[in-house]
């Protein structure tokens, strides 16, 4: 099975110029679903980790998805104002303007290794402010994966320079 097949290109969605990558095809065939989650915890057996960070939203469903299957815990890094308690924020760049993610400050044991998870790495801004929330914790950042990297632009080079093993099951 490839599974690109079940990730077309949407051109000009959700701006002129963008080729979005729809994963709705992905996640609607049983089978390329369960695929794609052996494949996410493959690319995580030589990372070290002991909890996961999903990243809202698509990565929230990738991210149970492996919890379960590996049996690991699972964290969540949150737009604004939806996580209740005292939170730690980053803000990140957007294409216009900037964006925050939330995680909430006692979650994470500062013992913690963890491995964030996404979707999709593009300009790997995503990335870099889920790490750094996991650094705001006192925990340990053990890498990053998601399902799809954008190669062209260079994502896993800019976690590189921040020292965020990065991986992906496609490009
Ligand atoms: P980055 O911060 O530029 O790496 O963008 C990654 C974030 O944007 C992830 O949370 C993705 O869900 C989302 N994203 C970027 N490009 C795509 C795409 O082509 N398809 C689906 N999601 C995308």
């Amino acid at each position: 099975m490839n599974l690109l097949d079940y990730l077309p290109v949407v051109p000009d969605f959700p701006k002129p110029g963008i080729m979005f990558r729809d994963i709705s095809p992905l996640l609607a065939n049983a089978a390329a679903f369960k695929e794609a989650t052996h494949q996410l915890a493959q690319i995580s057996q030589d990372l070290e980790f002991t909890h996961l960070l999903g990243i809202e939203s698509r990565g929230f469903i990738f991210g149970a998805a492996l919890a379960n299957e590996l049996s690991k815990p699972l964290i969540l890094a949150r737009k604004p104002n939806k996580l209740p308690l005292d939170v730690h924020q980053e803000s990140y760049g957007l294409e216009y303007g900037t964006d925050l993610l939330e995680m909430q400050k006692t979650i994470l044991p500062t013992d913690a290794k963890v491995l964030l998870i996404d979707d999709v790495l593009a300009t790997g801004g995503t990335l870099l402010a889920s790490a750094k929330l996991v650094e705001k914790s006192g925990a340990t950042v053990a890498g990053a994966i998601t399902l799809l990297e954008i190669s062209f632009l260079a994502g896993m080079q800019k976690l590189a320079n921040q020292g965020v093993v990065a991986k992906s099951v496609l490009q």
